[in-house]
């Protein structure tokens, strides 16, 4: 089936088209730069730029799948989780199209999104897999039997996510917003191996599979402090290389331990932090060591887009899900375990 995708739940405006896993178009506006000076989304900002963006980005989207509407088999949307306003805008956009042109509507999950993308890039998905998801929101490792349908957390971040502990140092290190590519470039000058920042709850009697970050988060920030007081430079790609080494070590540790204690041998990085390089430099090397395969995909689908959630919508119009109800709600707050409203 040929689907169009909406994706909105922070400050991307994403719409993809996808026939099956084959990937036709993936246009996405960003209202990044207008978040930059506050250091992070405000979603009210955010919301009115979806408003903006939605049209000219569904008619590129086309232009580029060389695709009229009435071509359009389905319908996707992410209806959550997100910013309640954000998730709007493309939840009242996909009912529009929807009913115009009397198509099946799927208000789909926007974590199981970035896990189900890969398909577009390495095919079928392997299931079950495990999925390590690492975004701004998010940092989870999840056994995946089914995308569709069955999706189980094994654990989860105590506080911060991946990605929000990027930003933060981002900022501490005074490199920009968003940090994760900021820290990923000043990273590859730096020596990981410099600094000894703390490994959250890796200690024999935590968690296993549960991630914290901010304990690593304020550690950079006292040693950035500390070094300042002395009156000596900060060595910038050093904190960078050690922070995000600290970060991908305990990450990748925990995901291929999930990968054996399950007994499953395909490992799945989704997320806008699967986007960093050595995430996915450390991750395939610790993973070939326990013969486990590692699919990542390409930056650009790591991160928000709507080719993901046309990618999902297109998995549920192939097993024959039920269609979302034309009244479906955004929800700001939708768990992991329910991949369609
Ligand atoms: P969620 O998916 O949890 O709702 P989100 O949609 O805001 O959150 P994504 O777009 O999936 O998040 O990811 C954005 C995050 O990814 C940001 O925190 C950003 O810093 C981080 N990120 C992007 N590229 C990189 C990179 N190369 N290295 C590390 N982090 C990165
Ligand atoms: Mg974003
Ligand atoms: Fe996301």
């Amino acid at each position: 089936p040929i689907v169009l995708g909406f994706e909105t739940s922070c400050d991307e405006t994403g719409v993809g088209i996808v026939r099956g896993n084959e990937l036709l178009a993936d246009a996405v506006a960003t209202s990044v730069d207008e978040h930059a000076r506050f250091g992070g989304v405000v979603p009210e900002v955010a919301s009115r730029a979806h408003l903006e963006a939605m049209v000219p980005t569904v008619h590129r989207a086309l232009e580029t799948a060389g695709l009229k509407l009435a071509d359009v088999d389905a319908i996707a949307v992410t209806a959550g989780p997100g910013l309640a306003g954000a998730l709007l805008v493309g939840v009242a956009a996909a009912k529009g199209y929807a009913l115009a042109l009397d198509k099946p509507l799927y208000g789909v999950n926007h974590l199981a999104a970035h896990v189900c993308v890969d398909q577009l890039e390495h095919g079928p998905l392997p299931e079950p897999c495990m999925a390590l998801l690492v975004s701004g929101g998010h940092s989870s490792l999840l056994l995946v039997p089914d995308v569709t349908s069955d999706i189980r957390p094994l654990g989860s971040t105590v506080d911060d996510a991946a990605g929000e502990a990027f930003d933060k140092v981002a900022r501490v290190l005074g490199l920009g917003f968003p940090g994760g590519p900021l820290i990923d470039r000043a990273a590859r000058e730096g020596d990981g191996a410099a600094i000894a920042f703390p490994r959250g709850l890796t200690g024999p009697r935590d968690a296993p599979f549960d991630f914290s970050f901010s304990g690593l988060k304020t550690a950079v920030a006292r040693w950035v402090e500390a070094r300042e007081r002395s009156g000596q430079p900060v060595p910038v790609a050093d904190v960078a290389a050690s922070f995000q080494e600290a970060v991908v070590d305990v990450l990748t540790r925990k995901a291929v331990r999930a990968c054996k204690e399950n007994g499953v041998d395909h490992l799945l990085i989704g997320g806008g932090v699967a986007a960093n390089s050595r995430l996915r430099a450390l991750a395939e090397q610790r993973a070939a060591d326990q013969g486990i395969r590692v699919r990542v995909p390409r930056p650009k689908l790591c991160t928000d887009n709507g080719a993901m959630v046309a990618a999902l919508g297109a998995q549920l119009v192939a097993r024959g899900a039920r269609p979302s109800a034309l009244d479906l709600p955004a929800d700001s707050s939708m768990l992991i375990t329910d991949v369609l409203v």
